[in-house]
């Protein structure tokens, strides 16, 4: 059994699905990867990640609609869920963290950083469940 902490992406660009599992899985995590929101939801009911990253703009269902079900759904209500967006505007990043999102990252990643950011996240949600 691996003790290392799972990392969940919902991501549709198969470049970027390599890049966020070589990075991820380099820095110690194991990493699962769905391309589509409905991929998501059938695998998400079998597996309980550390953590979601969660691309906004998706074919069909975006990612932000995904999220508000995974909050809204018991089983996964309390796995963070980290919003992957292209876009700096303020109005999208707010309606990231309204969807339910507890932060967000911007694409393209800065590999340098990407995982003491992910990091951070798996540590402050660690931080709120003990409270
Ligand atoms: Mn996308």
């Amino acid at each position: 059994m691996s003790a290392k902490p799972l990392i969940f992406v919902v991501e549709d660009s198969p470049a970027n699905q390599l890049l966020f599992r070589a990075v991820l899985e380099g820095a110690g995590y194991e990493v699962e990867v769905a391309s589509t929101a409905a991929e998501a939801r059938e695998r998400l009911a079998a597996v309980s990640p550390a953590l979601i990253l969660m691309d906004v703009q998706l074919p069909g269902e975006d990612g932000l609609s995904l999220t508000r079900w995974l909050k809204f759904m018991h089983e996964t209500s309390s796995i963070p869920v980290v919003a992957l967006t292209a876009s700096t505007r303020a109005r999208d990043r707010e309606a990231a963290m309204v969807a339910g999102c507890t932060g967000f990252i911007s694409k393209p990643i800065d590999v340098s950083t990407f995982p003491s950011r992910v990091a951070d996240f798996l540590d402050s949600h660690r931080g709120e469940t003990s409270r």
